[in-house]
């Protein structure tokens, strides 16, 4: 569509109706109407005392008010464990989790009510309620009150996000046995905890609930830990939770889970056999799938690929003409950013504008602590590839600002093609990894080699230093740590 002036919508039709105002919906809406197009954004979602509200599950139940507990949780424990050797003596430190739940609602709201205010500003239409798209284009949409309307758009662009997946052996009937975001609005803390599966979810949450009191057990399938980060990096981040009290079974198949009167009876399957446990709540954090229930009348053209996701090409066309499917209900990562990444991209394409998502260079972070963040190629992935490599690693216990923060547990690595020292991925584990890594995003967007790192200027003393050093270190020139 060339980019024209907005055209003036009717009350039923518009340029572009995008169908879920999550991450990767409500960006969709903000940049179509930023490209002069008229816009409206239909969005579902209730919490759990029934109010409507924008902003999908990052921002009312997965994202936001994780990192808020996370944040909460980790100054609860840093209190108690790290104060003193600070010098400061603190006494009879206690938790008010109301408090704490109170303040992660309050960001919640904030955030979410933000939302309204940004479309506001750009012009774009917030419909609550129900989106379903039918043949041609058209979209019923079913208000929360039960007004139906029919509208038409030129374009429409479905981003109707995911749920979480519930296990046949632990479904979720029963008020201990719950998802993430059950997980997130406990009123007191629980004193035993299962988390079933020890992914990004399952160590979040295991990680806020521990650091309040739980003892925590993880009952995770695979054999390995975070199969899906280098290997190195997780393996360092598992000797930290563990020593943090995080009981992390691998290899363990849950087969039951029974509320009774002395709490959850929990059986699984390891190398040893059939193993049991008992404890107070259950939280099931095995995945995500696409959300499209009741998405997509019958005749809508729109495919769905044999796991459910919506079927796209790399710019999100569904191969229906005119409609587009983007963030958790389509292939690739479920995050949040990547999700707005595409929203953008497809609002710019359908303005007529240049639009791509660069799927290689998509950063991944887990906000444990320590956090854990990596883009790009695992060093497992460069050596299967067969391309010769070199690796460099910093400690950040060589990291004079990371010692001064007293958190200089783990290390920056970087590993880069030794043919043309090409950076093809960027791994660190330690204090605000999340944050440090967006410079190895930003240097693989511009497909930097380490020399391009190298001779970047970083300021002293910073935690940055350490992916300076460990672009060093991949041509054994590091200053601050012994080449090895
Ligand atoms: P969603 O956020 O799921 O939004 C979809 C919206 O569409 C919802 O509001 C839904 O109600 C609505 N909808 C669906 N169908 C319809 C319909 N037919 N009509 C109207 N509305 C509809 N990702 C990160 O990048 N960083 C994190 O730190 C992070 N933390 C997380 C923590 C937790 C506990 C969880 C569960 C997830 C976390 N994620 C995180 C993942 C992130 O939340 C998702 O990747 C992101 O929300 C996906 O955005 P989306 O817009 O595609 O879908
Ligand atoms: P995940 O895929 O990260 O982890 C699920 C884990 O459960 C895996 O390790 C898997 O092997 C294990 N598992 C699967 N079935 C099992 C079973 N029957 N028994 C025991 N273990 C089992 O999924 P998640 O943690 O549920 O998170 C869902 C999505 O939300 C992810 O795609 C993630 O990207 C996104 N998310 C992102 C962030 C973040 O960016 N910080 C935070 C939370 C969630």
């Amino acid at each position: 569509m060339p980019n024209e002036d907005k055209q003036p919508a009717t009350a039923d039709s518009f340029d572009v109706i995008v169908i879920g105002g999550g991450p990767a919906g409500y960006p969709a809406a903000i940049r179509a109407a930023q490209n002069k197009l008229s816009v409206a954004c239909i969005d579902e979602w209730k919490n759990h005392d029934g109010s409507a509200a924008f902003g999908g599950t990052c921002l009312n139940a997965g994202c936001i008010p994780s990192k808020a507990l996370l944040e909460s949780s980790e100054l609860f424990h840093r209190v108690q464990e790290e104060f003193a050797t600070h010098g400061i003596k603190v006494s009879g430190t206690t938790l008010d989790l109301a408090q704490m739940q109170k303040r992660k609602s309050g960001i919640v709201r904030t955030m979410t009510q933000g939302i309204l205010a940004l479309f506001k500003a750009a012009g774009v239409t917030p419909l609550q309620g129900h989106g379903k798209l039918l043949a041609g284009r058209k979209v019923e949409f079913t208000a929360h009150d039960g007004k139906r309307r029919l509208l038409s758009a030129k374009q429409v662009v479905l981003a109707s996000g995911s749920a979480p997946i519930e296990l046949r052996s632990a479904p979720f009937k029963s008020p201990e046995i719950v998802d993430s975001w059950g997980a997130l609005e406990f009123e007191s803390v629980p004193k035993r905890l299962a988390v079933i599966g020890a992914g990004v979810i399952g160590l979040e949450l295991g990680s806020v609930w521990r650091r309040l009191g739980s003892e925590v057990v993880m009952l995770e399938a695979l054999p390995e830990f975070l199969a899906i980060a280098d290997q190195q990096l997780a393996k360092e981040a598992l000797r930290h939770f563990k020593k943090q009290g995080l009981d992390i079974r691998l290899g363990a198949k849950v087969t039951g889970a029974t509320p009774g009167t002395g709490g959850v009876q929990v059986t699984y399957e390891d190398a040893k056999g059939v193993q049991q446990l008992t404890v107070d709540r259950v939280v099931v954090a095995v995945g995500r799938r696409p959300f499209t229930q009741d998405l997509l009348a019958a005749d809508s053209g729109v495919q769905l690929d044999e796991r459910g996701f919506i079927k796209v090409d790399d710019t999100c066309r569904t191969g229906v003409e005119g409609v587009w499917a983007i963030g958790d209900c389509v292939r690739g990562p479920m995050l949040a950013h990547k999700g707005k990444e595409e929203g953008v991209m497809v609002a710019d394409l359908i303005a007529g504008l240049y639009g791509e998502t660069n799927y290689k260079v998509i950063p991944s972070v887990i906000y444990t602590a320590p956090e854990i963040a990596w883009v790009g190629l695992t060093e497992e992935q460069v050596k299967a590839s067969g391309r010769a490599y070199k690796v460099g690693v910093f400690p950040f216990l060589a990291s004079g600002r990371a010692r001064a923060m007293e958190q200089a547990a783990g290390f920056a690595k970087v590993v880069a093609a030794r043919d043309d020292d090409e950076i093809l991925g960027v791994h660190i584990v330690g204090p605000l990894a999340g944050e440090l890594i967006a410079e190895a995003v930003l240097a693989m967007e511009y497909s930097a080699s380490t020399e391009d790192l190298q001779r970047t200027i970083h300021a002293h003393p910073t935690l940055a230093e350490a992916v300076h050093e460990a672009a060093l270190a991949a041509d054994k020139r590091a200053i601050d740590s012994i080449n090895r």
